[in-house]
């Protein structure tokens, strides 16, 4: 999962940064509405964050922004106030729900968790998704087949995730640099390319029959070899 934060306030913008990043979600921060416009615009992400008062566009001309092209990336509002005509602006804009300045971080990790759950249209389960004969935990970030299970790093948790959500369909390198490493990012393929070799080594511990397959200048996709039998 990759989320952008657009808040001017550097220190709680680096706090939640810090904050999801521990829940091994990719986060990417903006400092001003008009760097967060612009990034919202990529459409790589599965959750904004979006503060109200922003220097060079306030949070309300983002989201109309954001919505009048099309892009349906679920977003939170932070609002400083918990005056009612922020919260009916906001979301009378596009916006998805909205969080009151100052709050606890469980409830904003909730609330991110649930919007994240509405972008892959509620293919993510609770706490797992499955591909064949593997689990992947999204509270543990464990990947597990039978009675055997393996942690992963942050970017081998991402690509897993990905291929998992996407069900046995391709998915390209670019697609993946662009997810996990940012658009405006000089990841290479053979950076995915190392990722994907450690994940297939981990798979092979598990003694899975699920396989990350690559496609000749396609990407890659999931396969299981029960599937084969069908
Ligand atoms: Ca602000």
């Amino acid at each position: 999962m990759r989320v952008l934060v657009v808040e001017d306030e550097k220190r709680l913008a680096d706090a939640i940064k810090l904050l999801l990043e521990k829940e091994k979600i990719i986060t990417d921060v903006s400092y001003n509405g008009i760097d967060g416009l612009d990034n919202a615009l990529s459409a790589i992400y599965d959750v904004i964050i979006l503060d109200v008062m922003l220097p060079g566009m306030d949070g309300f001309s983002v989201i109309e922004n954001i919505r009048k092209e099309g892009i349906e990336t679920p977003v939170m509002m932070l609002t400083a106030k918990s005056a009612v005509t922020d919260k009916v602006k906001g979301l009378d804009r596009g916006a998805d729900d909205y969080l009151t300045k100052p709050f606890v971080t469980e409830e904003l990790l909730a609330r991110v968790r649930a919007l994240g759950r509405r972008s892959t249209a509620g293919i993510v389960s609770s706490d797992e998704l499955s591909f064949g004969d593997l689990k992947l935990d999204t509270a543990s970030f464990e990947v597990s087949c039978g009675q055997k299970s393996v942690k992963l790093g942050l970017k081998e948790y991402s690509i897993l995730e990905m291929l998992m959500i996407n069900k046995g369909n391709a998915i390209s390198k670019d697609m993946l640099i662009t997810k996990i490493w940012g658009y405006d990012s000089d990841a290479q393929d053979n950076n995915v390319e190392v990722y994907v070799s450690f994940l297939r080594k981990k798979l092979s511990f598990l003694g899975s029959k699920t396989a990350i397959k690559t496609l000749r200048g396609i990407g890659y996709k999931l396969e299981s070899e029960e599937e084969n039998n069908d």
